[in-house]
């Protein structure tokens, strides 16, 4: 990447989640390293976890519900935290919750299924905060592939993006993330089998 020099990587194992800080003016890279995989992403202003990255408001910031190269991910209140550099898969998605302990267990009868939002928690616990609370409405979906039919109605699709598929995101703030390479196995949105995510940090040289 140039003008930048690698800082550091960090792996959410398959169906497990990951946590990390960066710097205003770094830049991540969210990689599905085997393809098909989905990626339930988080973050926190680093010096406030009070104000933290919010959907809604990015729809509102942007006046789109479909993310790309030069949009905004703003905060919930309404500072952009993020900016979109590049995107090799094109479709996310920006409206349903990340998956939690109850989409198993009220959709499929599952009580001891893993979720993308106790991956987060268990990511953010691995960095020493475990009292920093993810909330799933407050998660965006990578490479998710949904869509709108003109009627309203939502489409889940299964993920066609490739293997080394890559988001690349520069911080506006100092942020505390955290990703989920999903769980969900019981839909085909992750593919054939749920697979790791790599995330690379950069900074500014
Ligand atoms: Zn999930």
């Amino acid at each position: 990447m140039p003008g930048f020099r690698f800082k550091e990587e960090v792996l959410a194992p398959a169906m497990h989640g990951c946590a990390f800080r960066v710097s205003k003016g770094d830049r991540f890279q969210i990689i599905d390293v085997k393809g098909q995989q989905v990626g339930d992403f988080i973050a926190f202003k680093a010096d406030d976890r009070s104000e933290y990255f919010s959907p809604t408001h990015t729809v509102t910031q942007n006046w789109s519900i479909a993310l790309k190269p030069g949009s905004v991910l703003a905060s919930n209140k309404r500072n952009n935290l993020m900016t979109i550099i590049d995107d090799t898969v094109g479709y996310h998605d920006i409206i349903v919750p990340c998956c939690d302990t109850e989409t198993y267990i009220t959709r499929y009868g599952i009580h001891d299924h893993r979720s993308c939002l106790e991956n987060m928690k268990e990511g953010l616990a691995a960095i020493g905060l475990a009292d920093w609370e993810p909330h799933g409405e407050n998660a965006w979906n990578v490479f998710m592939n949904t869509r709108i039919e003109p009627d309203g109605k939502m489409v889940y699709l299964q993920s066609t993006h490739g293997p080394g598929s890559t988001i690349t995101i520069e911080a506006l703030e100092d942020l505390v993330c955290a990703l989920s390479a999903c769980p969900q196995d019981q839909t085909p949105i992750n593919g054939p089998e749920c697979t790791e995510m790599l995330v690379r940090i950069w900074e500014s040289e």
